[in-house]
C-alpha cells in the first residue's frame, strides 16, 4: 500500500499494528485491517476478494482488489450517462415466498415486502423524473433469467433487485443492509464458500465498475440515512445480476429475522424512509456520472447546419 498510495496521491494517516488508514488531498479515507476482506472507503464497508495482509510494517492489498474495487471508488468515473429508465426487481413472488418469519396468519413472507418496497420506490423515482419498470407488479412467480431479460429488452439504464435478508444463527445480532454487485472475473464471491463457486466472466462483468459505484452509493445512503449497521458492499454472481447489460445491484435491505429491524421492515413509514435512501443513493450515482447539460447555444448552431432532405 505504501507504493500505491504514494503513486496515487494518498498519504499514511494512521497506523496501529495491522490497522492502517490513508487519506488524500480531497480528504478521502481508505482503511484496511490485517486479515480482513473489508476495506473502509470514506467510512463505508466494501468487500474485497482477498484479505489485506500485514508484514514487516507494510500493508499488502491484492492487485485485483486495487484494480477492481478500490480504484473505481476513489477515482473520478471515466464515463458519463444520463439515467432515464430504471428496472426495479421485487425479489421472489408467487410460489417462491422468499424468506419467511413467523407462522400462519401472523407470518411474514419476503415476497410481500419486496413488492411493497418496489412500489414505494417506483413512486419516489417517478417523482424524481425517472421512467420506472417493475419485473412484477403483483404476487406472481417470475423465473430468475426473465428478470435481467426484461431490463435488457427495455434498454434500462439501471437494474435494482430488492430483497430482505434472514439468518438462522445470531438472529438478535445480525442486522443492517447489504448491497451486492457482480463479482470480478477470477475472484470468489462474498457469499461463496465452495458451493456453486464460479470464477468465470458474465455479461455483467462488462459494466462491473459502474455496478460497483452504484452499489457503493446505495449502501452508503442506506447506512447514513437509516442509521443502520453497515453490512458492507458485497460481490455475488446472483442469477439476476449475471446477465444484466447495465449497472445492476441487489439490495438486501435489512434482516427480517432481527427482532427490531424485522418489525421496521414490515412498517410502512420505515419502508418510505428506505425507499428515500435508495433514491438518494441513485441520485448520488447520477451526480457523479451525469453528462454536462448541453448548452443551448450549440444546439441552435446544430439546427442551422441540418440539411434538408432532397
Ligand atoms: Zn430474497
Amino acid at each position: 500500500m505504501s507504493g500505491w498510495s504514494a503513486a496515487n496521491g494518498f498519504r499514511l494517516q494512521a497506523r496501529n499494528g495491522g490497522s492502517v488508514s490513508y487519506t488524500n488531498r480531497a480528504e478521502l479515507r481508505l482503511a484496511f485491517e490485517k486479515d480482513s476482506r473489508t476495506a473502509k472507503i470514506n467510512g463505508v464497508n466494501v468487500a474485497m476478494s482477498f484479505p489485506a495482509a500485514y508484514d514487516k510494517g507494510e500493508t499488502l492489498v491484492a492487485q485485483l482488489d486495487l484494480a477492481k474495487t478500490i480504484e473505481p471508488l476513489v477515482f473520478k468515473p471515466a464515463w458519463q450517462k444520463k439515467i432515464s429508465t430504471i428496472v426495479l426487481d421485487p425479489g421472489h413472488g408467487g410460489k417462491d415466498t422468499g424468506n419467511r418469519v413467523g407462522f400462519g396468519f401472523f407470518g411474514h413472507s419476503e415476497k410481500t415486502y419486496t413488492l411493497l418496497l418496489a412500489q414505494e420506490l417506483q413512486k419516489q423515482l417517478q417523482a424524481a423524473g425517472f421512467n420506472v419498470i417493475l419485473t412484477r407488479a403483483k404476487d406472481a412467480f417470475v423465473e430468475l433469467p426473465l428478470r435481467p431479460d426484461i431490463a435488457n429488452r427495455k434498454n434500462a439504464d439501471l437494474f435494482v433487485s430488492l430483497h430482505f435478508n434472514a439468518t438462522q444463527v445470531g438472529k438478535a445480532d445480525v442486522n443492517g443492509p447489504e448491497t451486492y454487485c457482480i463479482t470480478p472475473v477470477g475472484a470468489s464471491s462474498s457469499n461463496a464458500e465452495g458451493k456453486g463457486a464460479n470464477y468465470g466472466a458474465t455479461p455483467a462483468n462488462t459494466v462491473e465498475i459502474k455496478s460497483l459505484l452504484l452499489a457503493y452509493q446505495v449502501q452508503r445512503s442506506l447506512v447514513k440515512n437509516l442509521g443502520v449497521e453497515d453490512r458492507s458492499v458485497r460481490r455475488a454472481r446472483f442469477a439476476v445480476l449475471r446477465d444484466c447489460e447495465m449497472p445492476a445491484i441487489l439490495v438486501e435491505s435489512g434482516y427480517m429475522t432481527h427482532p427490531v429491524e424485522g418489525k421496521k421492515i414490515f412498517d410502512s413509514t420505515y419502508r418510505k424512509q428506505t425507499a428515500a435512501a435508495i433514491v438518494k443513493g441513485i441520485l448520488a450515482y447520477q451526480k457523479l456520472t451525469a453528462p454536462p447539460s448541453a448548452p443551448t447555444t450549440s444546439l441552435t448552431n446544430k439546427v442551422s447546419t441540418v440539411r434538408k432532405p432532397r
